[in-house]
């Protein structure tokens, strides 16, 4: 290239001393000078103006204009630099409509969106999942196609570490699982699921608990109330009568209790009660809560401190709150040795309200610490077969937080006590109207 362009300027000036000596030949170097450089001048401007055309629409002739010279050099650089642009940009296309292929070919739903949720591209899945039209829905906001309000705050929140469960919008009976992943330029990518037969299985299953609980009640209230005049007249019996029936009745009133959390917990999860329409005065409820504990704890003589830092509501369904923050409590009460202390405190900050109740108790090894709100889970069932626990406090206050958008934080060692937090959003505090004084 060096050596090309030394050699095209020892040919400019050749020119101009050539046209330069014609000039003095007719007694008039100048005029031979400046005539060469005018024909230079002319002949430049009409390549640049060929160059100039041919950039302004390359795409008419992928060819790039001939020429000699220095600016046949130019031209063919361009044309190389214009040639391997053209073939990246077919690679890049043929890739791209590989991807959308395979996207295409997908079970699942597939939407990009801008960060404002404007629909960009989304494959055929999506179409019947969520009855998208090609022709008619590019652009638009995906809010105004899935109008569920849970899908608007889940796309708003960009928290997506767990996915949203909705119905289809344009198929109800099809029940999707929605999970969203950030790229690029903050887009979003939507993958919805079809998970209606797992969502189908889960429901039969709450409903065969539910049922067969409420079946197995009736029953069991007979059994208990003759067993608990059996008890009451246990005097007049023979002592190894007396010590079955016992027995008999101490077993009823737990597989009474388990059956009483059965149902409870089959309710919280298939969402029977509200949990937007009331407000729960949180002081008022621990007060009553703390009152009970301390008659649980009786002979263990148990030190019960209560500490509410703010006074407002919580939004939130108050029988769901009951069994949440009571459950934490006598489980407090259960698993501390007497004279323990158990703390329960209610504060706010920037992120929302949260209550721990702290003990001073057995403790529980972090090895189990992720499993415990499992139903049935106990972290050392040959010490905790005497609390007469059913294994399900902790799965109800786990479904009570997940009904008021909070989460259930769990801090222990072996040995050295239990610290477990509920948080609930900001959200949820209201400010108390003060009573009128009418
Ligand atoms: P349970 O009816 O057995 O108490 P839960 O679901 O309430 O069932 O609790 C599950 C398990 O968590 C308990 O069996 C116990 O091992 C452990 N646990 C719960 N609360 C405490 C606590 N405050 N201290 C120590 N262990 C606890």
């Amino acid at each position: 290239m060096q050596h090309n362009w030394s050699r095209y300027l020892r040919y400019i000036i050749g020119g101009l001393i050539g046209s330069t000596v014609v000039g003095l030949y007719f007694g008039e170097p100048l005029y031979g000078l400046t005539v060469g450089l005018i024909v230079y001048l002319w002949w430049t401007l009409v390549q640049a103006r060929r160059l100039y055309q041919w950039l302004a629409n390359p795409s008419a002739s992928d060819d790039a204009p001939q020429s000699v010279g220095l600016w046949g050099d130019i031209f063919d650089n361009l044309h190389k630099l214009h040639q391997s642009h053209l073939r990246a940009r077919d690679r890049l296309r043929a890739q791209i409509n590989r991807v959308q292929e395979s996207t295409n070919a997908m079970r699942d739903g597939v939407i990009m969106t801008d960060h404002q949720g404007a629909m960009e591209w989304w494959n055929g899945s999506a179409e019947y999942l969520l009855g998208f039209r090609r022709n008619t829905d590019q652009g638009q906001y995906i809010h105004n196609l899935i109008r569920t309000p849970a899908f608007k705050s889940y796309f708003d929140s960009r928290d997506y570490r767990e996915p949203l469960e909705i119905h289809s919008p344009a198929r109800p009976h099809i029940h999707l699982q929605i999970q969203i992943s950030l790229f690029g330029d903050d887009d979003r990518l939507i993958v919805a699921k079809d998970v209606t037969r797992l969502y189908q299985l889960e429901q039969m299953r709450r409903d065969f608990v539910g049922n067969v609980s409420h079946e197995m009640r009736t029953p069991l209230t007979v059994i208990s109330g003759y067993l608990e005049t059996l008890v009451d007249n246990a005097d007049d019996l023979p002592p190894k009568w007396r010590r079955a029936i016992n027995t008999m009745a101490a077993q009823s009133s737990r597989m009474e209790a388990l059956i009483t959390d059965l149902i409870l917990l089959s309710k919280i999860e298939t969402g029977e009660q509200t949990v937007n329409d009331s407000l729960t005065d949180v002081e008022g409820l621990l007060g009553q809560i703390c009152h009970d504990a301390r008659a649980l704890s009786g002979e263990k003589q148990h030190e019960i401190s209560v500490t509410v830092a703010d006074h407002r509501l919580l939004r939130g369904d108050e029988s769901q709150l009951r069994s949440a923050f009571s459950n934490l409590i006598f489980n407090a009460v259960k698993y501390t040795p007497p004279h323990g202390h158990i703390t329960v405190t209610w504060t706010t900050n920037r992120e929302g309200a949260h209550l721990s109740v702290r003990d001073t108790g057995i403790g529980i090894d972090p090895i189990h610490i992720p499993r415990l709100t499992e139903r049935f889970y106990r972290a050392d069932p040959s010490r905790h077969k005497d609390t007469g626990g059913t294994g399900l406090g902790l799965a109800i206050v786990k479904h009570v937080l997940i009904n008021h958008d909070g989460n259930l934080e769990i801090r222990s060692h072996l040995g050295e006590g239990s610290e477990f937090i509920c948080h609930f959003p900001r959200e949820r505090l209201v400010e108390r109207v003060p009573e009128s004084t009418e």
